[in-house]
């Protein structure tokens, strides 16, 4: 298949230099404020449903996820993974190679082409075709139901803010100064910082701490936490410390990076663990320490939208914001921040504006994953919260080192683990890692959502062999474990 290369194209699909905004042609049915999934997403299905729509977005169309987010940061782990698995080739008889070279300009290029083809699926263009008058600049409500978009205003009778956000800056002494990277920069490095010190050991941190290793950074992660990924199963986070080690990152866990100064034409970051203090020399610095909603210098308050700087737009369990023709989705108002929920929460509060607040948000089953090598991807409850909430619990486990497909593949680090509300065969939750966790989650995610128990799974017949098969082994593991009849 033949892909855009040049940043031209891709401009053009998300950012033409020569957009002229439309005329307006007020009052919209529905305007959107942000061009991200979220945005695109309630634009479309508005759209669709022959509302008059306009959408606003101040940057490039695709938001987060496909400028600085989910897009190119897997390109880059892919092509990582690949130069990773011709390191570790003698194991499956190629010795015949030599070991790769690694291009930093090419692997960059490849993530743009990417880019590049996956916007074709966000393009202005499309959104055009689709009658959406698209307006390329700030936005900012000066009353209940208008804003204004760059010199132009503009009158709704529904809004939806999906405006987003965007990584969490530090007040660390003398980081400022030194200067660092963000999620919103670190693809556009031309050249491969030759070390790299990533504060933050979430799941972008430990995603990009690994990639850039492997591309061939000496990367330090320092994480204030005992752990890697603190909200994931213990387990999960003790593979991957274990699978980042093994890669060459260095790892600095129970670590505070207390401030950064400059020496000798390199970055310093100042730590502590415990009493010890220690200064880590790095060319770079990838700040990630999470993620802060855009809610600022848009007029929410004009609009009798109610918000906090760090949980966002406040909104109720319809979407709809304390402005009764206002909704938000996406991460500018939900704790979960990834794509899939910001495309869902799109869908629901488009249903809710114009369908009378039926829907409420609540009880979906999310998967996510963070793409480290191997993966570690969850749906449902984690053992801690079917504590919390006095829910009795027990895991069934099986290791990959036991599944057939995972040793033919040499693909043996990780796990499946199933959490059943105990006494009965319902699913409360899983956790898998392994290389390809966040498509086998999927599986989980239906049987989840189609309510089937333990028992019914473990008579469900697998591709054999198959690392999914994981899953029935599981569910057998509950049937074994049960008294007999
Ligand atoms: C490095 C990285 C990797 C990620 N990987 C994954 C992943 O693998 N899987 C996953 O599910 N999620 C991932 N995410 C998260 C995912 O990108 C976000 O959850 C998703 O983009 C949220 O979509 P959104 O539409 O709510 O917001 P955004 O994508 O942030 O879009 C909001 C848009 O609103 C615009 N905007 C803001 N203010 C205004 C204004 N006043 N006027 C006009 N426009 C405005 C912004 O310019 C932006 O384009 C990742 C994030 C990062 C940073």
């Amino acid at each position: 298949m033949s892909m855009p290369d040049t940043e031209s194209d891709f401009l053009r699909r998300v950012r033409p230099s020569d957009w002229k905004n439309p005329t307006p042609r007020n009052p919209y049915d529905l305007i959107i404020v942000g061009g991200g999934p979220a945005g695109l997403t309630a634009a479309e299905l508005a759209a669709r449903d022959g509302r008059r729509v306009a959408l606003i977005e101040r940057d490039r169309l695709g938001g987060n996820s496909l400028n600085s987010g989910s897009i190119p940061s897997k390109a880059i782990i892919q092509a990582a993974r690949v130069l990773a698995f011709l390191r570790d080739e003698e194991d499956f008889g190629a010795a015949a190679f030599e070991r790769p070279r690694i291009d930093f300009a090419a692997v960059m290029a490849r993530m743009r082409r990417i880019r590049s083809r996956v916007a074709e699926y966000h393009s202005i263009d499309r959104l055009c075709a689709q009658g959406i008058d698209v307006f390329l600049c700030d936005a900012r409500f000066d009353g209940p139901n208008t804003l204004s978009a760059g010199d132009s205003q503009l009158s709704f009778k529904k809004a939806i803010v999906a405006t987003g956000a965007r990584p969490e800056r530090s007040d660390l002494p003398g980081l400022e100064q030194v200067g660092y990277l963000t999620s919103d920069t670190i693809f556009e490095l031309t050249e491969l910082p030759k070390r790299l010190g990533v504060i933050g050991g979430g799941p972008l941190g430990c995603e990009l701490a690994q990639a850039f290793c492997r591309l061939g950074s000496q990367v330090t992660i320092v994480q204030n936490d005992p752990k890697f990924l603190p909200h994931e199963d213990r387990d999960a986070a003790e593979l991957l410390s274990l699978s980042l080690s093994r890669d060459g990152v260095i790892t600095r866990l129970n670590t505070a990076v207390v401030g950064a100064h400059s020496e000798r034409g390199a970055k310093c970051l100042d730590t502590t663990s415990a009493d010890v203090k220690l200064s880590i020399e790095v060319d770079e610095i990838l700040l990630s320490i999470g993620r802060v909603p855009n809610v600022e210098n848009m007029g929410l308050s004009a609009a009798g939208i109610e918000f906090d700087t760090a949980r966002g737009i406040d909104v109720d369990e319809f979407l709809q914001t304390t402005n009764v023709d206002v909704y938000a989705a996406g991460d500018v108002c939900q704790s979960d921040q990834f794509t899939n929920v910001a495309e869902s929460s799109a869908r629901l509060a488009v249903h809710n504006a114009f369908g009378g607040r039926t829907e409420r948000q609540g009880h979906w089953t999310i998967p996510w994953c963070t793409y480290c090598d191997p993966e570690i991807a969850h749906v449902g409850m984690h053992v801690r919260e079917a504590r919390q909430q006095s829910i009795p619990v027990k895991s069934f486990i099986v290791m990959l080192q036991d599944v057939d497909r995972a040793i033919t593949d040499g693909l043996q680090d990780g796990f499946v683990k199933i959490h059943v509300r105990e006494g009965t065969d319902q699913i409360l939750g899983a956790t898998i890692v392994a290389t390809r966790a966040g498509e086998l989650i999927n599986e989980m995610s239906v049987i989840m959502s189609a309510g089937i128990g333990m028992r019914r799974l473990a008579g469900i017949l697998h591709t054999y062999p198959a690392q999914s098969d994981a899953i029935r082994l599981a569910a057998l593991a509950y049937l074994n474990d049960q008294p007999p009849a």
